[in-house]
Parts: C-alpha cells; structure tokens; sequence
C-alpha cells in the first residue's frame, strides 16, 4: 500500500487525517514543521505528500519548492480558506493538487486516488489508446472516436474527456476538473466545469443514446468503465 507523508503543524488535522489514511489502508508518516517533512519525504520513500503551506520554519511552498528539485512524487497542497495566491504558487512551483481549508475528507481521498494513479501510470510506458465502451482516444493524435467515427471535439473537451477518462471510476470534482484541465484564469469559477460536461454529453452521450458521464450528486462528475 502507498506510504503517505503528511506535514502539518495543526496536530488535530494531522490526527484526524492520519486516521482517515490509515483506515483507508495506508502507511501514514507525520511531520509537525517543514524541516523535518523535507527530511522524511526525501529519506523515507514516500509515495505522496499532503503538505500545508502554513508551517512554522521553512513554508509549505519552500519544502514544495526542495522536494520539487530532487522528486516527482506527488504533492497535494492543503492551502488557507481561498488563498488564490497560494494556490497558484503552489501549482507553479510543481504541486500537483491543492484542496481548501476546510475540505471534505472524501475529496481529499478522491485526489490522492487521483495522484496516486498518475504517479503509476508516469511509470508504465504510455498507452496508445484509452477506451471505455465504444469511446476511444487516440493519446498521440489527441483525437476521439465513438466506434470508428471521430468525435468532432474542441482542445479544451478533448482534455476534459481524456482527463476523466485517464481517472475513470473516480468521482471528480469540479475544483478538481478546473484545476487540472483549465489554467489558473478560471480559479474558483467551476461553472465553466458544467459548461463543458454538457458540450461533451451533447456530443458523446445525447447523440448516441449512451450514458458516458454520470452526475454524482454533492461531489461532480465520473466516467465509469
Ligand atoms: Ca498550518
């Protein structure tokens, strides 16, 4: 099972997630401040760091920053209630998620599934193409199919799709959609999530009578296999 690294001063939230972890299945290590979860990420072979950016001594963005020039392993942020500084910091300088304070323990859950399945599919050689049911993409041309009919999709549905479809039987949400398919001018405003969800149903799910994208009431959408 992956081994998680959590670096958080408030030691109510460290307990509480470390809980959560655990009950999940992970192995679950704590760090209290940022110089010691610089060390244990980087000595303890650690599969993915929840790290908050508030930390005494060296800051969320700085350990980011140092881990960042020696590893690719995942980093999801926990930022202040809509620091959209932060955010955007933390994601230049090679965070891979961030949640909000205070956040459902289920998203939170939700993204490490999420970064966990990038970390390994980084190290699995590349497929070609993704398919669920009659729905295809072509990886190398960026380009869709429903059977042997290309889809006629914009960039931005095009990687909406491939997005969920590379994250398939997970409930994402629509931060979690905004964040990893638009770019940071589109911070907090999600409508542009359900935009987009309703082009792709038009194009895939209305105009061959399939049920590709389902709703998941409370939490945002899923493609499941
Ligand atoms: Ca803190």
């Amino acid at each position: 099972m992956a081994k998680i690294l959590i670096v958080e001063d408030e030691n109510k939230i460290a307990r509480f997630l470390e809980l959560e972890l655990k009950h999940e299945g992970y192995e679950v290590l704590i760090a209290g401040d940022g110089r010691t979860g610089l060390e244990k990420a980087l000595k303890e072979n650690v599969d993915l760091v929840i790290l908050d950016i508030m930390l005494p001594g060296l800051s969320g963005l700085e350990v980011c920053r140092r881990i960042r020039m020696e590893s690719k392993m995942p980093i999801i942020m926990l930022t202040a209630k809509d620091d959209v500084t932060d955010k955007v910091a933390g994601l230049d300088i090679g965070a891979d998620d961030y949640m909000t304070k205070p956040f459902a323990i289920e998203e939170l859950l939700a993204r490490i599934r999420v970064a966990l399945n990038r970390k390994k599919s980084n190290s699995e050689p590349k497929p070609e193409v993704l398919k669920i049911g009659e729905v295809s993409l072509n990886l190398s041309s960026h380009s869709a199919f429903y059977g042997e009919e290309e889809l006629v999709l914009t960039k931005k549905e095009y990687e909406l799709l491939e997005y969920m479809m590379r994250n398939k039987n997970i409930a994402l949400s629509r931060e979690q959609l905004l964040n990893n398919v638009w770019d940071y001018e589109y911070f907090g405003d999600t409508n542009v999530v359900d935009v987009y969800i309703r082009y792709l149903r038009q194009k895939i799910d209305d105009k061959y009578g399939i049920h590709l994208i389902s709703t998941v009431r409370g939490v945002g959408y899923i493609i499941k296999d």
